[in-house]
């Protein structure tokens, strides 16, 4: 199959359609529609049923941000990521996924003092909020709850996971973007033969301009890529129906790293109730003692969880949210000895021995390992990925590859 004429469009593959694949193929599509024609081949789409392969499901989630003497690469994008939700969430009908998208007030708590400027400390005042006009500042003695010395609150997003995919996959299609369900075993047979390999009905294989690889813990298992720096953070949690929930508490407990507690209302009304961060623990099913542990804690830290007319008449008790539970879940974060990996390679397509065909070099633009960071990181991350398509094409373009 001949490569497309120059008058016609590039073809972008995306491999991975989580939070990552469809912010980052989205993006490409909108920008550069005119030149670029996106495809994503991913095995799991939003549409289809959950599965532990596809994190995306089981996040939180909530925007916030990386530590100052963490990531910096991570802080950046977390901070352009931020503006772009922030945009997004406008409330009154002005925000392009208000429905999506839940402005709250964050009350983080720490049972050891930080000694950085909190990495929040840049989010907007909240006009809206009812609590008062400046939303940063870090919270009096008398504001903390037990057991914590230090806290900060602070107005930021959270995400309605279910609706914020469906959201990005829709808005990716009306852009133009093409979608093809498919597991890819060898990153060669998408460099060979591109999204037409995995659809007959879209064209013949051939292989495309470029690849974005955005396969999550895919990355560790993908041929050709196994990248064994990939391991998961196993995040349990529970799902409860609790509306009346509009504030975010969140616990961290130096004495309890491994069990962060927090509460995180979504615009629909659920609330996930969280958590662990197990480290290459691969169990993909909830363990029951671990769901009680998150509740008593959770309810500890928010007493608010239990229905408002239980408390209006006594002391609430874990049994009085297990009438609540909508869902228990289990994702598997994949996280990245190193940091996420945004980078561009130059691949060899196989050429085939029979043709004796010259080798083709394909550019592929990696976009994983965004491990506890990926909703928050996603926008930013993605005008990285667009950064090097864009590069790659135009070195293309002017070595005449
Ligand atoms: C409990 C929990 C809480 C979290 N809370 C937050 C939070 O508050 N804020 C935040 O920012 N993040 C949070 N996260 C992290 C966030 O969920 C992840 O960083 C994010 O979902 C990773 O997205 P992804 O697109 O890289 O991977 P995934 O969502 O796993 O998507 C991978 C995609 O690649 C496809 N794929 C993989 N391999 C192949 C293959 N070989 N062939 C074809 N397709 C393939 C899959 O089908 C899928 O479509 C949380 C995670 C968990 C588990």
């Amino acid at each position: 199959m001949s490569k497309p004429a120059a008058n016609q469009k590039k073809e972008i593959v995306v491999l991975g359609a989580g939070v990552i694949g469809l912010t980052t193929a989205l993006k490409i599509q909108e920008e550069k529609g005119p030149e670029y024609q996106v495809t994503i081949i991913a095995e799991t789409f939003p549409t289809d049923p959950r599965t532990i392969k596809y994190t995306s499901f089981w996040a939180g989630a909530q925007q916030i941000a990386t530590r100052q003497d963490q990531d910096d690469n991570m802080r950046r994008m977390e901070r352009e990521s931020f503006d772009v939700v922030w945009a997004m969430s406008e409330p009154d009908g002005s925000g392009a996924a208000e429905e999506c998208l839940l402005r709250c007030m964050d009350y983080t708590y720490y049972t050891l003092p930080e000694e950085e400027e909190h990495p929040c400390a840049f989010m907007p005042d909240a006009s809206f909020s009812p609590i008062s006009s400046n939303s940063f500042r870090q919270l009096r003695a008398d504001e903390l709850i037990p057991g914590a010395v230090q806290g900060f609150r602070f107005t930021t997003v959270t995400f309605d996971i279910p609706r914020y995919l469906l959201y990005l996959l829709a808005r990716f299609t009306t852009a133009g973007g093409n979608i093809v369900h498919g597991t890819v075993h060898h990153i060669q047979q998408v460099l060979e033969g591109g999204a037409g390999l995995f659809s007959n009905s879209l064209h013949e294989p051939s292989s495309p301009d470029v690849v974005v690889v955005c396969v999550g813990l895919g990355a560790r298992f993908l041929g050709g890529i196994e990248d064994k720096d990939v391991f998961p953070i196993r995040g349990q949690t529970v799902l409860l129906r609790a509306p009346w929930i509009k504030h975010m508490p969140v616990l961290n407990d130096s004495e309890d790293d491994a069990m962060p507690s927090y509460v995180i209302p979504r615009k629909g009304g659920d609330v996930i109730v969280g958590g662990t961060f197990h480290p290459n623990d691969w169990y993909p099913k909830p363990r029951p003692e671990i769901t009680e542990r998150i509740l008593a804690k959770g309810l500890k830290l928010c007493p608010e969880l239990a229905p408002p007319e239980i408390r209006a008449q006594r002391e609430p008790t874990v049994d009085d949210l297990l009438p609540l539970i909508v869902d228990m879940g289990v994702g598997f974060r994949p996280h990245r000895t190193g940091g996420v990996r945004v980078g561009i390679e130059w691949m060899e397509s196989f050429s085939s021995p029979i043709k004796k065909t010259t080798a083709n070099k394909v550019p592929v633009v990696f976009n994983y390992g965004h491990g506890a960071n990926g909703y928050q990181a996603s926008w930013g991350s993605a005008t990285i990925a667009l950064k090097y398509v864009q590069e790659a094409l135009n070195d293309r373009d002017l070595s005449g590859k």
